[in-house]
Formats: C-alpha cells, structure tokens, sequence
C-alpha cells in the first residue's frame, strides 16, 4: 500500500491505473478506523480493481462545539489496518488541500439534507457535500463506497452526484455491528462502560420497531411511538430523534410503505450516537 498526501500524488496514481484499464474504488473516512469501515474496503474491492481509502477528519462538518478537536485519530495503527484490509493506496489529504487560504465553494443540498441530523447539527451536511465533491474531483473513482450505517448521508450523497452529474457510481455496505447490535463507530470509544451498556437499546428499538412492521403496523406514528418506547426506558439515553422517513427525501411519512428508513439520533452522557434499518415495505 502506498501513502499519499497530496493533490498532485493522488492524482498521478489513479491517471496511472487509469493507463493500464484498471477500475477505482474509493471510500472516504474520517479515520480511527473498525470492522465497518474494513467492510466498506473489502466492498470496494470487489468493485473495482485498485482501492484507494481517505482519511480525512474534514472541520466544516462539526459544528461548534462538537467533538472535532477530541475526535479520534490513529493514523498509524488505520494504516496497518488498511495495509492488511485490500486498500492500495491511502490518501492523506493536507487541510490546507482542501481547504487552502481564500477557500471559499460549498456544496448544499436542499432535499433529503435539510431534516433530521439538517437540523440538529447545522452546517454538517454542507461540510459533508463539500468534502465529498472535493474528493470525487480529487481521486476521480469509478465507484465510491459509503455505509448504510449514515443512512441520511448516504442519500444527501447520492443525491448530489447526480444533480451535478458527477462521474461515479455510489454503492453502498449494511451496516457492521457488535455482538449486542450496537453499530460499530468511531465514537463508541467516548462510552463510558455504564453507557456502552445502555447504547444496546438502540438496536433493540429498532429491531421491535421492525418487527411491528413486519407484523403488519403501517402508521408510521405507531412506530414513532415503539422505537422512542424502547428507548426511554434506558435511563441514560436522550433521544434527539427516532423517526419513520421516505428513503429518498428523509420526510417524515405517514403510511408506511415503498423504501424507508427508521432514523435514530440519541445522546448518551456527552457522546451522539446515530443508527438507522432500513426496509422494503409492501403496501
Ligand atoms: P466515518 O469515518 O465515520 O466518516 O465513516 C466513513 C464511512 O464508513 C461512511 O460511509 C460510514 O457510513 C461508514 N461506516 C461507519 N460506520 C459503519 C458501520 N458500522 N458499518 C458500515 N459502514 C460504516
């Protein structure tokens, strides 16, 4: 694997690829890297034939006071990881590459972006359109590789790319969990064993949220209603949102059927944690 910081190096490793036929899968991180992550690699290479991986923690995507400053990073042990994981070439980008003096483009989605975690962290989906065409433009891969585990992301994403025609196929990986259901995150690592404890709940509303589904419950308010159940009954969890949304724009539903997904953000102690399923319902 090789490991690359700038602008000029990246792109001459993919024009290079490019000379010899072969594909390019890329999958953006901010880092501190787990099993889910790993499976986005593994995804990518099934894709394409070279992967290119970056690690980015990109600032205009926290808002203030946000955990920017405290956010893991482990880039020697990510880089061990990516070496044995099937990435060819780990992209480091300088913050001064992406966001040089006198910077001054963003990206805004309007639809699916405004809603859910639109409201509740301003600003994040405009750092996260912005950091992602940045690095489109960049690496310039055939397909790009985002998890289920962002669910409202991965649609603000593919949303962007073909409003603004981007060249590049996005697919996506489920999301890789722990033994209790917990989905696996970076931030994980700010709980406390109490809260490790007490984050299991928002698997276990999910999956009764599911289950009501797949008994037959279509008001999306009856749902609304299992999923925030579940949860309040763990004392250490604050719920910011649980919600039953269209997959495609992220608006609230009222009947539930076609794609939707079943978002959840909450906050345990000071850590946020977000999670999501995903379903297909019949009418
Ligand atoms: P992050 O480093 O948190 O920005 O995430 C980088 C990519 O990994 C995003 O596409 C995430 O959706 C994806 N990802 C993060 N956690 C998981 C997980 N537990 N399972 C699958 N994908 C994940």
């Amino acid at each position: 694997m090789e490991t690359v910081r700038s602008a000029d190096e990246i792109r001459n490793w993919v024009e290079s690829w490019r000379l010899e036929n072969r594909s390019v899968g890329f999958v953006p991180t901010m880092g501190a890297l787990h099993e889910g992550h790993l499976a986005l690699v593994r995804h990518a290479s099934q894709l394409a034939d070279r992967v290119v991986v970056s690690i980015f923690v990109n600032p205009t995507q926290f808002g203030a006071g946000e955990d920017f400053e405290l956010y893991p990073r482990s880039e020697e042990q990510d880089s061990e990881l990516l070496q044995e994981g099937g990435c060819h070439l780990l992209f480091l980008p300088e913050p001064s590459t992406i966001y040089p003096d006198g910077h001054s483009t963003y990206v805004e989605v309007e639809t699916p972006a405004e809603r859910l975690e639109g409201e509740f962290r301003p600003g994040h989906f405009r750092g996260v359109a912005t950091v992602v065409t940045q690095l489109l433009n960049l690496v310039r891969p055939n397909v790009a590789v985002f998890g289920q585990k962002d669910a409202q992301q991965l649609a603000v994403v593919r949303r962007l790319v073909r409003d603004l025609h981007l060249p590049v196929e996005i697919a996506s990986h489920p999301t890789v969990r722990e033994p209790d259901g917990l989905a696996m995150s970076s931030r994980n690592a700010y709980l406390a064993a109490d809260e490790r404890t007490a984050a299991s709940a928002i698997y276990r509303s999910l999956s009764s949220a599911r289950q009501r589904i797949e008994q037959g419950e279509r008001s999306a308010e009856a749902i609304r209603h299992v999923l925030s159940e579940v949860l309040e009954r763990e004392p250490l969890i604050d719920i910011e949102y649980a919600e039953v949304v269209e997959a495609d724009t992220f608006e609230p539903i009222r009947r539930i059927r076609g794609s939707i997904v079943m978002p959840v953000a909450v906050r345990i102690g000071t850590t946020r944690l977000i999670d999501n399923f995903s379903l297909e319902v019949d009418g």
